[in-house]
């Protein structure tokens, strides 16, 4: 009779191994899905002419089709006042004032970004070898990131002022 019984117990308790892995198994991989899902959902899609009706010609150009502002003439590249610089495109919060400095290079210049704002991407165009910035929540161009900032970064994000909406700590 113990000679029956022992492999069914061994039987079982296998059968429980192969159950109680695969449970965790199905529990891993659904939170995997559910990661890559809240990814998903995480950025603005929008077709073209979506982005054409919600943006100006100006901010397409530069948000969709990686245009530049003329150096010296955007409306942030002097300004100082003390808020959040938000994504002119999907309105995503990008860079803090505390770290916008005078940099004299025509653009607002920051030397951090609000973590998880921006996504960085290699550009080779015009024979130069720069790192794209891009809104990370709609894609939307914003400009470049350089590595001759200030402390304590040492980094210089060089942005367009038209890719962005100042939003004031001082709401009167
Ligand atoms: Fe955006």
């Amino acid at each position: 009779m113990k000679l029956i019984s022992l492999p069914y117990n061994l039987f079982f308790f296998l059968t429980m191994f192969v159950y109680v892995f695969s449970c965790q198994y199905s529990q891993n991989k659904n939170e995997i899905l559910l990661n890559k899902k809240q990814n998903i959902l995480k950025k603005m899609k929008k077709t073209e002419s979506e982005w054409r009706k919600s943006l100006t010609d100006q901010e397409y150009k530069i948000l969709r089709e990686k245009g530049t502002e003329r150096a010296f003439t955007g409306q942030y590249d002097g300004h100082f006042e003390k808020g959040v610089y938000n994504c002119a495109g999907c309105g995503n919060q990008l860079f803090e004032s505390e770290t916008k400095y005078r940099s004299g290079c025509g653009w607002p210049a920051f030397y951090d970004a609000i973590p998880g704002a921006v996504e960085e991407h290699k550009d080779n165009s015009f024979g130069m070898k720069r790192i794209e910035i891009t809104c990370s929540k709609c894609d939307g161009h914003l400009g470049h990131v350089f590595n001759d900032g200030p402390k304590p970064t040492g980094l210089r994000y060089c942005i367009n002022s038209v890719s962005m909406d100042f939003e004031s700590n001082n709401k009167e």
